[in-house]
């Protein structure tokens, strides 16, 4: 029974203390773009996946830059973009510094997600089997994209 008590304490303290780290995770996870859809905000803030196949950018092979829907951060150079096959916009390296990665071990795999690391927002995962130099497959859901071409 003491124990017991002692456990909850414990928990209720520790959940406590770290309050702060979880505002302040939520607090770097915003909605800029006051125009998001339900399902663009269901993929970017909840980490949702769109369908594969569905996305126009697959096929867009302009030149130019992919940027966050949500806060507008350059992402990805067009000359990483290539078709992996997979049905998601794909890319072999993103620009330095544009994701923040974490693990995820949803669906009962070991996966890599990265978000946005202006705005937090979730974009797809990454995974290791690149064709490029890098070995990186950056799986990105397209509706998280907006592509500016450089002309
Ligand atoms: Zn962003």
């Amino acid at each position: 029974m003491k124990r017991r008590f002692i456990k909850i304490i414990g928990l209720s303290l520790l959940s406590f203390c770290l309050m702060p780290y979880k505002l302040l995770y939520s607090a770097t996870k915003r909605i800029i773009n006051q125009n998001l859809t339900k399902e663009q905000k269901k993929i970017l803030f909840n980490e949702g996946t769109e369908r594969p196949f569905t996305s126009s950018l697959l096929h867009e092979k302009r030149a130019g830059f992919y940027h966050c829907v949500n806060c507008d951060a350059k992402l990805f150079n067009s000359n990483t973009k290539y078709d992996s096959g997979t049905g998601w916009p794909s890319f072999t390296e993103a620009l330095p510094g544009a994701f923040k990665t974490k693990v995820d071990y949803s669906f009962g795999m070991k996966r890599t997600e990265y978000h946005c690391a202006k705005c937090g927002a979730h974009h797809g995962h990454v995974f290791e089997d690149g064709p490029g130099e890098s070995g990186k497959r950056f799986c990105n859901n397209g509706l998280c994209l907006i592509f500016k071409p450089s002309n």
